[in-house]
């Protein structure tokens, strides 16, 4: 009993020995290394920004705090272990590691009526394999400017539904995992971006329905679908919180609900983690 009240005091007095100026308010915010999740990495402190690498894919790098650089990091949901991070600045290239903690996801089985949708037809997968390029082409997007804001607005006020992450079954059928995050909402709700940005890809596509994309800068990619409706076109700057469409049940949806993706360095990450809603 005496060891154990012991390990618990030691596990308390622990992070009090970390110097206090280890972590600014981003960093604390955003910093969920796990599958699906983000990592927030110093990278130096001269005077111009450093440029980072992961995974041979640009990195977002801001200042935090007015003072140092820090390297934001989508972490795919395959990811697990040490990882690297490439830093380049001027005393030349470096590496800077991480470590990927545990992270369960849960099962969830959906049943689809039309089956068009697990197994599409062939003249479908002409269509998919196009609509799946023009969307990877969309989040390789990497623009120099800083997002407006790193903690994102909800496109749309409502409870969520289904989390990130969850291993998919339709009808049975294991398909890829959630991408985003769903919010029970109603039709014809106005979807809002959750930062200023650039719309760089919008359609109807097979799988997502209507679909907007928006570049927020640096990487930072949301992606909104199953909309009813598109208010926005290719090339269109948006400001924080303008509409750009409204919920639908486009596409391979069950009913209608707001879909939002948020991506860094081209990986798909939980939306919860920008809006303070992360669950370990
Ligand atoms: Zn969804």
């Amino acid at each position: 009993m005496f060891r154990l009240i012991a390990a618990c005091f030691a596990l308390v007095v622990v992070p009090f020995s970390l110097p206090a100026s280890a972590e600014g308010f981003l960093s604390r915010l955003l910093n969920k290394p796990v599958p699906g999740g983000v990592a927030v990495l110093p990278v130096g402190d001269g005077a111009e920004a450093p440029r980072a690498f992961f995974q041979d894919k640009p990195v977002m790098v801001i200042r935090e705090d007015g003072n140092r650089w820090i390297a934001i990091v989508g972490v795919p949901l395959t990811a697990k272990g040490s990882q690297q991070v490439q830093v380049q600045d001027a005393t030349g290239t470096h590496q800077v590691g991480f470590e990927i903690g545990a992270k369960r996801y849960p099962e969830q089985h959906i049943r689809l009526k039309n089956d068009r949708m697990v197994n599409p037809l062939p003249e479908d997968n002409v269509r998919i394999e196009r609509e799946m390029a023009a969307q990877a082409r969309a989040y390789r997007t990497f623009t120099p400017g800083a997002p407006s804001n790193l903690m994102l607005d909800k496109p749309v006020n409502g409870p969520l539904s289904s989390a990130f992450g969850l291993r998919r079954f339709f009808n049975g059928e294991e398909r890829a995992p959630h991408s985003g995050l769903d919010f029970a909402v109603p039709a014809g709700t106005p979807v809002k971006a959750p930062a200023a940005g650039r719309v760089i890809l919008t359609g109807n596509l097979f799988f997502n329905g209507n679909t907007v994309f928006i570049d927020h800068g640096q990487g930072l990619i949301s992606m909104v679908c199953h909309l009813s409706r598109i208010d926005v076109k290719e090339g269109d700057e948006v400001a924080r919180g303008a509409v750009v469409g409204a919920v639908g049940s486009t596409g391979r949806a069950t009913g209608p609900h707001m879909h939002w993706n948020v991506s860094l360095n081209d990986v798909r990450v939980d939306p919860a983690i920008f809006i303070g809603a992360f669950k370990r």
